[in-house]
């Protein structure tokens, strides 16, 4: 039988756990901080406790339920892709992205996902099953103990064509010349996981209650502290979800995947459209803005000759612009130039198409970026994350 997961534990279940074990309180809150501030990778670490607590530990509980099945780099090591394995059989990815300012770590939250879209690997798996909070979890522990690692041993040379961007970015700046000491300035200026996107395979409000337990418990002061703004979730536009997403407490940001400006082309992408169209989806979106005065975030993955003409950028503009009941919708497009799948019939936009795109979005006045994509070549880009161990 599966031993029960400590990273499936709240505090105060820990707490409980040390009562019926009689253990003081405080143990508690050792093995918490063990779990969270110092990452520790075994219960043998854990050197605090009594050495028979930390042999009941090794013996009744598991210190995570992730088994690393690969660790694969690119970008001369700045963008980590890992394949585990989840309790069951099946395998999950988590990409750790590490920047010169920043880094950010893409989590799953379900091991393959139900919503079919066809641009995307994990689509084409089904819904395999959903994640525990603590498997959440542990992927953003898994990706901290990678960023200590790597700073502790950081690589003397990042060629710029590593980082740069084929698109014009805020970031480029941050990169200067071929020769500047860009590990020295990393590993001066991250020092721990600073961003947290919920993009990775899954649909996460199709998971939501436990989906949000790891959100509270990675945003816990006392734990990993990772600030709400810190942390992006992405959605394929489940309106109950948005709605809920309004009323919570901790305000982590809410990206939207659109693709489309009109329902028989979004329908034909995303066979959720059926259900949810992007009439109640705008609705949901306005309603998300006037309850938390935050903007939101639609992401367009761009395919070449699909959804990338010009008038679909007028279309997109007009959607985006038209007034709810307290004006027009408070929103940021995100644009995503397609990443290959092998097998899809379908093609990225080319750069002059993204550009054409994105100005004629600006023109509308609707702010605008293109997504700095990493890892293409490790298949660790949006939408390819499949799993696959082979
Ligand atoms: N299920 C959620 C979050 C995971 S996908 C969602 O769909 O929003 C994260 C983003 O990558 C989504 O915007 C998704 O539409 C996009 N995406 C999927 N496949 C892609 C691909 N092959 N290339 C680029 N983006 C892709
Ligand atoms: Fe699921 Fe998101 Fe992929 Fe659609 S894009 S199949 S919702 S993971």
């Amino acid at each position: 039988m599966q031993k029960p997961n400590l990273y499936n534990y709240s505090p105060e279940e820990l707490a409980e756990l040390m009562r019926m074990w009689g253990q003081p309180a405080f143990r508690a809150r050792q093995i918490y901080r063990q779990l969270y501030v110092n990452l520790a990778a075994d219960t043998a670490a854990m050197t605090d406790l009594p050495l028979a607590l930390r042999e009941q530990l090794a013996a009744e509980t598991e210190l995570g339920a992730l088994q690393l099945v690969r660790l694969q780099q690119d970008d001369d090591g700045l963008t980590r892709k890992a394949l585990f394995q989840i309790p069951g059989g099946h395998v999950v990815e988590t990409v750790l992205m590490i920047y010169p300012d920043r880094a950010t770590v893409c989590v799953s939250t379900q091991a393959g996902c139900a919503m079919g879209c066809v641009f995307c690997a994990t689509g084409k798996l089904g819904l395999l099953r959903n994640l525990t909070a603590g498997e959440i979890i542990e992927q953003a522990i898994w990706a901290s103990r990678e960023l200590r690692a790597w700073q502790a041993d950081p690589p003397q040379t990042i060629a710029a064509s590593a980082v740069r961007s084929e698109f014009p970015s805020d970031e480029d700046q941050w990169w200067g010349g071929e020769g500047d000491s860009f590990s020295e300035r990393v590993t001066k200026q991250v020092g721990r996981v600073t961003n947290l996107v919920f993009m990775g395979m899954g649909e996460p409000f199709a998971n939501y209650d436990r989906w949000w337990q790891a959100v509270e418990r990675l945003h816990d002061a006392q734990g990993f502290n990772l600030g709400a703004r810190s942390m992006t979730v992405s959605t394929v536009g489940l309106p109950q979800g948005i709605r809920r997403l309004a009323g919570e407490e901790l305000p982590i940001n809410l990206a939207i995947s659109l693709h489309a400006p009109d329902d028989d082309l979004r329908t034909s992408m995303m066979p959720i459209n059926q259900r949810f169209p992007i009439s109640e989806l705008i609705a949901a979106s306005h309603e998300y803005v006037e309850r938390t005065g935050r903007r939101v975030s639609f992401e367009y993955v761009l395919l070449q000759g699909q959804n990338d003409h010009p008038h679909q950028a007028i279309a997109l503009a007009k959607l985006l612009r038209s007034r709810g009941p307290s004006g027009p919708l408070l929103c940021h497009v995100n644009l995503i130039p397609w990443n290959p799948v092998p097998g899809m019939p379908l093609g990225r936009s080319e750069r002059q198409r993204v550009l054409d795109f994105q100005q004629i979005l600006r023109d509308y006045g609707v702010a605008c970026t293109v997504r700095v994509e990493r890892g293409i070549a490790i298949a660790a880009a949006c939408g390819q994350l499949a799993g696959s161990a082979t």
